[in-house]
């Protein structure tokens, strides 16, 4: 990024939300830590991070182990670190909350912990001898790289496909500036990528390659595919010039081209979910002097985070509740929204606006699904064995959005894990994972379900 008026706005604009913990206090807030028996912390990580471990491990001036009991478990522990909605995962379990106090700063230990390994650029794992038995990822989202890091270390040669030009998913183009760049993301996958895997990039399959290729060349294969464009509002006007979906709004956003964004005096943003705040939070961000969130159920029916919604007040965003939109008007670009009242009395009224962000959730990916003949929810989403993750097709597990309709980041990071170990208990079943590849544990329902972890570790 060349131009001093982008790279200023964005050093005032977006930077970080919360910064990295300087050594002292990590040392400080790790000694808080109760190394509780049983945590809740770590019941409450999708991904089952030994929290008071780690932080144990912080307290006693072992950052490196701090980060590999993190990475152990989570392949994406450091964008996880920045991304996670801690509020409502670990920190919100953490048991200082029974005493009114400020929960243990998880999420800042962890990242201490996981740029401690970035930095020292050593990453704390290999692969497994190979075991001839090739493994096949489609995507690299984050569901995918976690089954490809874990894959990796149980010894199976993994390529991975992903259809755009750069990897990292959502983690790459669509999580908000201010809580990770692009380069944060790419740095991960640039660690986990010297695990050895292969990598094909700018090729869709079902477009550039054929699902039977893969069938017959792969011995199992991994969809982590996430969802698909961002619904339509289906009404009229949708087509004009300054009407934008939120994940291309925000990936324009992450890539710093400002250029097709132009200027906005006044931005309707339509949705209230986390996608919807984030369009908000980086339009105003981006210049535009005034945004209004439409929606068309209550305040109380968002589906935001509260401190997402908090943010966008911060932002000084105005709230439009109870709107639908039913046109949209202008003569060669946007001028106006109309919108009609879900509440009574239904009468219209016209938001007047140059720019249109659609934020109203994404669709599935049918047509991939549908080529490889995997059975499906009635909403698209694709069907698994809730332990193995395995398809209705023998040889083809999922995970990610594509499964679960649209988490976090760290739900498709366990995916990734839980398939993994699907993966090697199909090709090779009852086989111990390889000693030192990894120990993990996953548990639906509060129930641990697989894998055993190997010798000499624990669980
Ligand atoms: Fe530490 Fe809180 Fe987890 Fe207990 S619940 S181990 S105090 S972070």
């Amino acid at each position: 990024m060349s131009n001093p008026s982008i790279l200023k706005l964005y050093q005032e604009k977006f930077k970080e939300i919360v910064p990295p913990m300087k050594p002292e206090a990590a040392r400080v807030e790790a000694d808080r830590c109760l190394y509780c028996y049983d945590a809740p912390c770590v019941t409450a990580c999708p991904t089952h991070i030994d929290v008071p471990r780690f932080i144990k491990q912080l307290a006693s001036g072992n950052p490196t182990g701090s980060g590999k009991t993190i990475l152990e478990a989570n392949a994406l522990g450091h964008s996880c670190a920045r991304v996670c909605p801690v509020e409502v995962l670990c920190e919100g379990a953490c048991v200082y909350h029974d005493w009114q106090e400020k929960p243990i700063s998880i999420a800042a230990l962890q990242r201490h912990a996981t740029d401690h390994i970035h930095k020292s650029a050593s990453f704390p794992f290999k692969p497994a001898p190979d075991n001839g038995m090739k493994g096949a990822v489609i995507g690299a989202g984050p569901s995918g790289l976690s089954a490809a890091t874990y894959l990796r270390r149980m010894g199976y040669p993994v390529t991975i496909f992903e259809k755009r030009k750069l990897p990292g998913g959502l983690n790459t183009f669509g999580v908000a500036e201010y809580k990770m760049d692009q380069r944060t993301s790419l740095e991960e996958v640039k660690m986990l990528f010297r695990l050895g895997a292969g990598v094909v990039m700018g090729q869709e399959i079902g477009k550039d390659i054929k699902p039977e290729e893969l069938l017959s060349e792969f011995d199992a294969i991994f969809v982590g595919i996430g969802l698909g464009q961002t619904h339509a509002l289906r009404v009229p006007g949708e087509d004009l010039k300054g009407v934008w979906d939120a994940l291309s709004f925000i990936q324009c956003v992450k890539a710093r081209d400002l250029k097709p964004l132009g200027k906005s005096a006044v931005t309707v943003v339509i949705g209230a979910g986390n996608t919807a705040i984030d369009a908000v939070t980086q339009s105003k961000r981006t210049g535009a002097a005034k945004v209004v969130m439409a929606y068309r159920r209550g305040e109380a029916d968002m589906r935001a985070y509260d401190f997402e919604y908090d943010l966008a007040k911060k932002d000084g965003a105005e709230f439009l509740w109870n709107a639908a939109p039913v046109r949209i008007l202008g003569k060669k670009k946007v001028e106006a929204v109309e919108f009609q009242r879900t509440v009574s009395p239904k009468s219209k009224f016209k938001v007047p606006c140059d720019r249109v962000i659609k934020a109203i959730g994404q669709s599935k990916h049918f047509s991939l699904a549908k080529s490889f003949g995997l059975a499906l929810a009635e909403d698209g989403r694709i069907k698994v064995d809730p332990v193995s993750l395995k398809t209705s097709h023998p040889k083809i597990f999922a995970g990610g959005d594509a499964i679960n309709g649209g988490k976090e980041v760290v739900n498709a990071a366990a995916d990734g894990k839980r398939a993994a170990w699907g993966i090697h208990q199909s090709l090779q079943p009852g086989t111990p994972a390889p000693e030192g590849s990894a120990y993990w544990v996953s548990t639906i329902d509060g129930r641990k379900v697989a894998p055993i972890p190997p010798r000499g570790t624990h669980g």
